[in-house]
């Protein structure tokens, strides 16, 4: 649940409220929204939910206390009505411009990545990608340069200007990835990592959230409840494709997942089209698909010679392929970027007086219930 102070409350009354949250053994989540600062209790609230909300109602300057419907809480829209827009160097993600995260998926030696940045930079991409750290289904696959991998991409940055992503794969590689990268990612396999989610959370730096293969909308919502507890609102998701009876392609990329996720929170949502379908030629149709249901941006793979490429050789565009998609992803964001607010936040969602939303989002009951 959340309070929701009155707009004359003085600063004592919010830290009443905030001692009274604690007091409970509750951690309170502080934000400002249209003038009133609103605050979330985060917790184990269970049978307490009645006598909580009568004490807090009861407190000075408070106007309300409204429960949340949704099991994530932090990151729902019904905590917060707004989009939450990321900033990262002198670039934004979720202010309606169209983000382009590209690079190598492997970082396989500096002069690789440094003729890969100086194209997409060229061409129109605002954050670097390349793994250092490589999840891989063969532990005899190349697993990546580790830290001269990092060394290597935060010159890129010094050269570019540009942030750079990159995966950490477990908490302790969480502080010496955050000294080199401006976004950390956590890739599909370990979405409900939860210690590492805690970790990351505690980073002090964005952090990219790939939807799990297996996971569910709830599940993966969840997951960003975690990063958002530990004390980080700074969230980009990324729809990466799920795996269902299809194997034509390597997943199936679950666009719906674009609007709807829109909908149920207020982090930005980023379209991976590379990890998706594992097949370059259909990686720029699927870009644009990607950016005409919304999407606040496009991670893509891009190596100067795919075929020779150490990993995910057949999915990663080459230069030309990069620069189409480019020209294509460009004019579609032109044409529907003013209809992103309709699409992403389905009826009476991200109302401005930050009342909650009628759900018209009826969302299966996940196979195994979160516990
Ligand atoms: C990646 O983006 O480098 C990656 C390994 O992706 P995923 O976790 O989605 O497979
Ligand atoms: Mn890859």
């Amino acid at each position: 649940m959340f309070v929701v102070m009155r707009s004359e409350a003085t600063e004592a009354e919010v830290i009443g409220v905030k001692g009274l949250i604690l007091a409970e053994g509750l951690t309170p989540f502080e934000r400002a929204s249209a003038g009133r600062t609103t605050i979330a209790l985060v917790g184990e609230i269970g049978r307490r939910r009645g006598e909580l909300r009568a004490m807090l109602e009861a407190a000075p300057g408070v106007d309300t206390v409204t429960p949340i419907s949704k099991p994530y809480k932090l990151v729902s829209r019904e905590f917060q009505p707004e989009d939450t827009v990321i900033r990262v160097l002198d670039t934004a993600i979720g202010d309606g411009s169209l983000t382009v995260m590209a690079g190598p998926c492997s970082i396989e030696s500096r002069e690789q990545l440094m003729d890969t940045v100086d194209f997409v930079a060229a061409h129109g991409a605002t954050i670097i990608r390349g793994g250092a750290f490589k999840p891989r289904s063969s532990p005899y696959s190349f697993q990546g340069l580790g830290v001269e991998g990092l060394r290597h991409l935060a010159d890129a940055r010094q050269r570019t200007g540009m942030p750079v992503v990159t995966e950490v794969m477990e908490p302790s590689q969480v502080d010496i990835v955050a000294e080199y990268a401006d976004i950390l990612q956590i890739g599909t396999r370990n979405m409900q990592n939860f210690s590492l989610l805690l970790a990351c959370g505690r980073a002090g730096r964005p952090v990219m959230l790939k939807r799990g293969f297996g996971a569910t909308i709830e599940e993966w919502l969840m997951a960003a409840e975690y990063i958002a507890s530990a004390g980080n609102p700074q969230i980009i998701l990324c729809e990466r494709g799920i795996r269902t009876f299809e194997t034509s392609t390597r997943n199936t990329l679950d666009l719906t997942a674009v609007p709807l996720v829109h909908h149920l929170t207020h982090l930005p949502v980023v379209v991976d089209p590379s990890h998706a379908t594992g097949k370059r030629w259909l990686v720029k149709p699927m870009a644009i698909g990607g950016v005409a249901v919304g999407a606040d941006g496009i991670m893509v793979e891009v190596h100067p010679r795919p075929d020779e490429a150490l990993s995910d050789a057949e999915q990663q565009l080459d230069f030309e392929g990069f620069a189409q998609m480019m020209d294509a992803i460009l004019a579609v964001h032109e044409h529907v970027k003013d209809l992103h607010g309709d699409l992403n936040r389905g009826p009476g969602a991200g109302r401005s007086d930050g009342s909650p939303a009628t759900d018209p989002v009826a969302t299966a009951p996940a196979a195994e219930p979160a516990s």
